[in-house]
């Protein structure tokens, strides 16, 4: 079976005045496909194929960079999509906001650090929020299309990634232009606590 680009569970316009409606549909329909089909392309034939994405990033270091950029541009928007919601930007709360506050101090101050951690990637990125086995949490960022599920030096703290914010140039210029700041300051708005919430439980 091959790896299907998902569905947007909402309608390109409906994050907006966070995220436009051209930059989503360009962002989904044209980036997220392209690394759907080329990721599907590149494992075609090889050992790879039908393998789960999850094991295919654990392994990563031994595959080709096509894999390694493709795969983890896969994975990466499949998260994306689902922790952002037209419904989201309350804080989180229950068990999450706990952990929260025990590892960061405040959401305030997870906020500062996440945001510092997405404005601070030099180039192409992106920032995370992190679950290590245990429930302890860590926020961390990785360069290009890597993660923190992968076995490479730049995995970031190679936990297990619950919420993640895209920084590439293409995830916020039609609308922010070069203020990288402004986009990430309004993903707050649009943050779907309820499913990052669900991803701790299942990832802790
Ligand atoms: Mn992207």
């Amino acid at each position: 079976m091959a790896f299907e680009l998902p569905k947007l569970p909402y309608d390109f316009a409906a994050l907006e005045p966070h995220i436009d409606a051209r930059t989503m549909e360009i962002h989904h329909g044209k980036h997220h496909a392209a690394y759907t089909t080329n990721l599907n392309n590149a494992i075609a034939g090889t050992e790879l194929e039908g393998k789960s994405i999850e094991e295919i990033l654990k392994n990563i270091s031994k595959a080709p960079m096509a894999v390694r950029n493709n795969g983890g541009g896969f994975w990466n928007h499949n998260l994306f999509w689902e922790i952002m919601s037209p419904n989201g930007g309350a804080e989180p709360a229950g068990v999450l906001l706990e952990s929260i506050n025990r590892d960061f101090g405040s959401y305030a101050v997870f906020r500062e650090k996440f945001t510092a951690a997405a404005t601070s990637r030099f180039g192409s990125g992106w920032a995370w929020l992190c679950v290590h086995s245990g429930g302890k949490l860590e926020i961390c960022s990785t360069p290009n299309q890597d993660n923190p599920l992968m076995d490479v030096d730049t995995r970031g703290c190679g936990a297990n990634p619950i919420l993640g914010l895209d920084v590439w140039e293409h995830a916020y210029y039609l609308n922010y232009q070069n203020r990288r700041p402004d986009y990430v300051n309004a993903f707050y708005n649009i943050i779907n606590w309820a499913e990052v919430t669900k991803r701790f439980e299942l990832s802790k």
